[in-house]
């Protein structure tokens, strides 16, 4: 017999497997021995009083729970055409997974380096401020996704099986509590395990991947599109799949001069605010310290100002800020965590959406992407130092004269925001903050600080599809896939999309044959 149960628990008891069988026990009046509880979704409940764990559980009595079918064991040695995979981020490398589950082989080509040579440049941004063009926070493999939060929930899970990909990730080595938090996030110290274990998985059935290759241009013979180019190889294929991220701005130009049609798009753009977690948790829990069986607390805020919204983006709670510039003379900020959520401080971009009026001054299919670019070069003082205030002056609109302590490595400077980011936006941002302050008791602190620039939200740029064929319509075997095209905005959506492509690319070479 089967029975589902939800279970409002306090954040200790959640955490211990034998009370959790104990309170099924007394709700279903049997003894516990008889039990076996399947956790099924955790969440925190702390609207009031003190924060409770909320657990939905599937208990068997006097059976065992169905054993998973695991996805990625045994599949069979792809036989198919070669299909070119562009770009190794959670688009590319789960597009190469399912065109191997679907016969294909798949031959992936990365700009950057793996995971583990990866960590070496970064090293370098962080104490060096030295930006290497092809390895950094968002170019190298695991993409943008690899040295992140690792937060794994989208809204657009009505795309795809959002439990198929977090089933591959822990198949691949992550925690399987990602398969039950309503918020699961993997963390970047286990993150590039999960990935290499990717690379391996995708490695033992066949595939091919090439790293330090960026692509510089497409292989076109008549009217047909039959490859790429990097500096020193050409990579030949039946399809080809674009999944270069929002970030590879030499694409987007590669794609203009080719005269493949795109068009600008409306992002988001704003600073990274950071508070001291335990303050975040005072305003969330009610306390501080924390229950240390509590995650670290986290925050959603949005508001509507002058006909903008105004949103915070990607939270991340016990974490850190850190430059995420993809080219020396640009200024970009972020937020990873560990999977432990442990650090000091709690960081989120706070954005303002962006439109057509905002990059007027600027023409043609690349003119947003010229706005996100023209700011984060104005941000460039000289080196990865960012410029920043303490929230209190910058709504004043006051240059700080000292900055608090931070999480970020290459250090902040006092600056003004407001010679950096569009006066529109400084207003949106400004009455945002406002609000938010309004909104949660204790945001509005000395302790808080707004860092410039958050400008790698969404991608700038549409490459266009056609919607049944997911394929470009000038170009019937071009795929554009993932976030930088515009079809994701998070690891999970652009894994799913990955996905998503490589069974249209699968669908289409058989219609081929
Ligand atoms: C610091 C940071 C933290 C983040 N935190 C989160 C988070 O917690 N949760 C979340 O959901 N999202 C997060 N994101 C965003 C997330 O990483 C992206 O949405 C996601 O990775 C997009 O996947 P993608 O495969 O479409 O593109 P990307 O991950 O950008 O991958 C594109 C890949 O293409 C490669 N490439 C680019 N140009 C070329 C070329 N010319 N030739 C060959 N290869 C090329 C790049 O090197 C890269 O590996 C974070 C991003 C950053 C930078």
């Amino acid at each position: 017999m089967v029975r589902s149960l939800e279970l409002k628990l306090s954040p200790a008891e959640a955490a211990d497997p034998v009370r959790i069988q104990q309170v099924c026990a007394r709700q279903l009046r049997c003894p516990a021995q008889e039990l076996q509880v399947v956790v099924r979704r955790r969440s925190v409940d702390a609207r009031k009083g003190d924060p409770k764990m909320v657990l939905l559980v599937d208990v068997y009595r006097n059976s065992q729970p169905p054993a998973e079918a695991r996805l990625l064991d045994d599949v069979p040695a792809p036989t198919g055409p070669k299909v070119i995979v562009v770009g190794a981020g959670p688009a590319g490398y789960f597009a190469a997974l399912e065109l191997i589950l679907l016969g294909l082989c798949p031959v992936v080509v990365e700009r950057g380096k793996d995971t583990r040579s990866r960590r070496y440049d970064l090293r370098s941004l962080m104490q060096d401020h030295l930006v290497h063009p092809h390895s950094n926070y968002c170019f190298g493999e695991g993409g943008a996704g690899t040295y992140s939060d690792g937060k794994l929930y989208t809204r657009s899970d009505k795309r795809g099986d959002t439990q198929r990909v977090l089933k591959m990730l822990v198949e691949c080595g992550a925690r399987s509590d990602i398969l039950q938090d309503t918020h699961p996030h993997i963390g970047s110290n286990k993150l590039p395990g999960v990935v290499e274990n990717l690379r391996a998985t995708l490695l033992r059935y066949g595939a091919e991947i090439h790293f330090e290759q960026p692509v510089v241009d497409l292989i076109i013979q008549g009217d047909q599109l039959l490859g790429v180019r990097s500096n020193d190889q050409e990579f030949l294929g039946q399809a080809v799949i674009l999944a270069t991220g929002h970030s590879a701005r030499d694409i987007f130009e590669l794609l203009e001069r080719r005269a493949v049609t795109m068009e600008a798009k409306p992002f988001a753009l704003g600073l990274r605010i950071e508070h001291p977690q335990a303050l975040i948790d005072e305003i969330q829990y009610r306390q501080s310290p924390r229950d240390p069986h509590l995650p670290a607390s986290s925050y959603r805020l949005a508001c509507q100002v002058e006909e903008r919204g105004v949103y915070s983006f990607c939270m991340c709670p016990g974490g850190l800020m850190v430059p995420a510039a993809t080219a020396p003379g640009e200024i970009v900020v972020n937020g990873m965590s560990m999977s432990g959520r442990n650090s000091r401080w709690a960081n989120s971009g706070i954005v303002v959406e962006v439109g057509a009026a905002d990059w007027a001054q600027h023409s043609g299919p690349l003119a947003a992407m010229r706005l996100q670019q023209s700011i984060e070069q104005k941000a460039f003082a000289g080196s990865q130092q960012a410029p920043a205030a303490r929230l209190t002056d910058y709504l004043q609109g006051r240059v700080s004269q000292s900055l608090p302590a931070s999480s970020y490595v290459p250090g902040l400077h006092c600056a003004d925001l407001d010679q950096i980011l569009p006066p529109a936006i400084s207003s949106a941002l400004r009455q945002g903050l406002e609000h938010f302050c309004g909104r949660l008791k204790g945001f509005h602190s000395q302790e808080a600080v707004v860092v410039g620039v958050e400008s790698r939200t969404s991608s700038p740029i549409r490459i266009p599809r056609e919607a049944a064929g997911l394929f470009h319509p000038q170009w019937r075997n071009l795929y554009p896939c993932g976030e930088g095209p515009g079809y994701a905005g998070g690891i999970l959506s652009a894994a799913m999309d990955g996905q998503r492509v490589a069974r249209a690319v699968a669908r289409d070479l058989k219609s081929e044959v």
